[in-house]
């Protein structure tokens, strides 16, 4: 992929927001309203936290994660209006969702050396067309320049909700919605307080808590600013 200066580069509007806030659900409607390519930065991260774990790596010894978060390599292929990620040429699926990489993904994820090579993952899908990048801090740190850029928040109640009739409906809920709800806390905690690159509101965020608001209502929130944008 060519990203030197020449490089296109395409526009990034930019979601964030905490787990659960509706996020991708949201990134993928608008990707294909606007014909955005649609970004899971978060994907990134769950990726490089199944690879360590089947590294046998420790995900809270962050010399060690690291040390190997260099070698770990995704490659990038666009699929159905989005970047899909290959790793050893096989999407991840939902091996990149189960509880344990989400009990382990925000350690792996505080590791700046982590942020910095999926950073570089991230700015190199600009020469791909415009983007739709959903995070903690696409809007904030990654895309500075991003043209538009939405926070979406909703209740710890309503997230843990959401998430756990996606599980419900994957066939893979491990977890009732307490434990669920719990677990989120516990990344909300680590990604807000984390030193590099924590969950913040970008200035000149829009945001929007979508607690009660219907998936149709977020969109047309965000495609109206949106379309101002682009
Ligand atoms: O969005 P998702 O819940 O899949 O993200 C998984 C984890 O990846 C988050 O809890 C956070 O630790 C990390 N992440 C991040 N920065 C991003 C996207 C995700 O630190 N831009």
């Amino acid at each position: 992929m060519n990203t030197t200066g020449n490089a296109k580069r395409g526009r990034v509007i930019a979601i964030d927001g905490p787990s659960g806030a509706g996020k991708s659900t949201i990134a993928r409607g608008i990707g294909s309203r606007l014909g955005l390519l649609h970004v899971d930065s978060g994907a990134l991260y769950r990726i490089m936290t199944l690879a360590a774990l089947r590294a046998s790596i420790d995900c809270n010894d962050a010399a060690a994660v690291a040390d190997f978060c260099t070698r770990v390599d995704v490659r990038f292929v666009v699929r159905n209006g989005a970047v899909a990620y290959l790793v050893n040429g096989e999407e991840p699926g939902d091996a990149i969702r189960t509880p344990e990489i989400n009990a382990n993904v925000s350690p792996v994820s505080k590791v700046p050396e982590v942020r910095a090579k999926v950073n570089e993952w991230l700015h190199s899908m600009r020469a791909l067309g415009d983007l739709v990048v959903e995070g903690r801090d696409i809007g904030s740190v990654v895309f500075p320049d991003a043209i538009a850029r939405f926070y979406l928040d909703a209740s710890p109640e309503a997230r843990a909700r959401r998430r756990h009739l996606e599980e419900v409906a994957k066939g893979m809920a491990a977890q009732s919605e307490e434990a669920v709800k719990a677990a989120l806390r516990a990344r909300d905690k680590i990604d807000s307080t984390r030193k590099t690159a924590p969950l913040t509101i970008a200035d000149g965020a829009v945001v929007i808590d979508s607690t009660a608001l219907s998936i149709d209502e977020v969109l047309a929130i965000v495609e109206e600013h949106s379309r101002a944008a682009l």
